[in-house]
């Protein structure tokens, strides 16, 4: 048996715990506080963070420019302020984009260059404390960022044992001001997290257990996702869930289910969530071809077959765009750059095998 686990941040879920575990988490002079443009406030979680840093009479200034998918050029923006107001830790609040953005800047704010920091190039990083607003990406508990990258034409992420977040700071009440279609999306995005990392060829049995209670709680929570019923106590679920799946992605990262689905988010702006979603057939189709024995226990931890899951995700997410033909290399190529993920999927992919793997996608809608 071969067990590697490692997780240097310091987690807390409930109900008001950014008041709760205040002033620990206040851990430093100054903070940058990032956010995209509207979550932070609608969740409430900016006004809760400002009156615990105003309580203590610690500075902060906000940088609240990142976009969805965000780019270098936005973090190396953030980073600039960081330097120039002198903040000395970083506070994340949002969805991924800016949990992922904050990670970025707070390299940058280091004086690494962005090139050496994609290339995972540094041993430095301001800390950062992350509060999630979504329910999804787990990336409150991930050393990963992604990053859009338009010189590569795709998404592709980084991260070192330095972008841990310090503290993740879990509220479910901040995701009640999520949309619907956002709700199921992000949901759908942990499902996946789970799902691949149960699957990953780093899973090990400490991520097992974890997945398959993430997979079994995802298969109780589905039916009120279908019914679009979205209380406070299935906000909470889904808040669990999704740490549950940023716990598991910590240690095994993601498939190729992520490295395809950024080619639908890069070139035809699908939400995260559902472009891993779409692919999840086809992924399953591809796990059976190969006797994967594993996907058995992740069914049965489901409680479902694979039909009635497609047929749950179509109910949840519609149909994925269509593919042109001619794009089927391009994308198998825009796959490839994802090479870690693309190893950690069972049965030694091939790019003849992802090109098939998009010609078989390419046939749904
Ligand atoms: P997101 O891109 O952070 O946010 C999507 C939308 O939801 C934005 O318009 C955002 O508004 C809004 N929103 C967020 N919280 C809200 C709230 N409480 N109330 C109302 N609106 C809210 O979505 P996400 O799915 O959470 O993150 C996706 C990103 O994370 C992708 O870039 C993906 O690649 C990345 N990701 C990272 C990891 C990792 O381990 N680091 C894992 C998976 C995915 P604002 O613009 O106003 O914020
Ligand atoms: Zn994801």
């Amino acid at each position: 048996m071969k067990v590697n686990f490692s997780l240097p941040t310091s987690v807390q879920l409930g109900n008001d715990i950014i008041q709760q575990s205040s002033p620990q988490w206040i851990i430093g002079f100054k903070a940058l506080i990032v956010t995209g443009k509207h979550s932070a406030i609608a969740s409430g979680a900016l006004k809760d963070i400002t009156d615990c840093l105003e309580r203590e009479a610690i500075k902060y200034q906000l940088f609240d420019e990142v976009e969805n998918n965000p780019t270098i050029k936005t973090c190396q923006a953030g980073a600039k302020v960081a330097k120039a107001k002198n903040c000395d830790f970083i506070i994340a609040i949002g969805g991924g984009s800016p949990l992922d953005a904050a990670k970025a800047i707070a390299v940058l704010a280091t004086d690494v260059s962005a090139q050496n920091m994609v290339q995972n190039s540094f041993d430095t990083a301001l800390p950062v404390i992350a509060v999630p607003t979504t329910s999804g990406t787990g990336s409150e508990v991930t050393c990963y960022s992604v990053m859009t990258r338009e010189d590569l034409g795709t998404k592709l992420s980084f991260g070192n044992s330095y972008t841990y977040p310090k503290f993740a700071l879990l509220d479910p009440k901040y995701t009640y001001s999520v949309g619907e279609k956002t709700t199921i999306e992000t949901a759908i995005d942990t499902f996946s997290h789970l799902f691949e990392g149960y699957l990953s060829v780093k899973s090990n049995p400490i991520t097992d257990i974890i997945a398959l209670e993430g997979l079994k709680r995802f298969g109780e929570v589905l039916p009120y996702l279908l019914k679009r019923q979205f209380t406070p106590e299935v906000r909470e679920k889904l808040m669990y869930l999704s740490l549950l799946g940023g716990f598991v992605l910590s240690q095994t990262g993601v498939t190729v289910v992520h490295a395809m689905g950024y080619a639908y988010t890069y070139h035809h702006h699908t939400a995260h969530g559902a472009a891993n979603g779409f692919l999840m057939n086809t992924y399953i189709e591809y796990l059976e071809s190969i006797n994967v024995e594993k996907l058995a226990s992740a069914m049965t931890a489901i409680g479902l077959n694979q039909s009635e899951l497609q047929t749950a995700l179509t109910d949840l997410l519609g149909y994925p765009p269509a593919i042109e033909a001619e794009v089927l290399k391009q994308y198998t190529k825009e796959t490839l750059i994802n090479q870690k993920s693309v190893e950690n999927t069972l049965g030694n992919l091939t790019t003849e095998k992802i090109l098939k793997l998009w010609q078989i996608q390419s046939k749904i809608n």
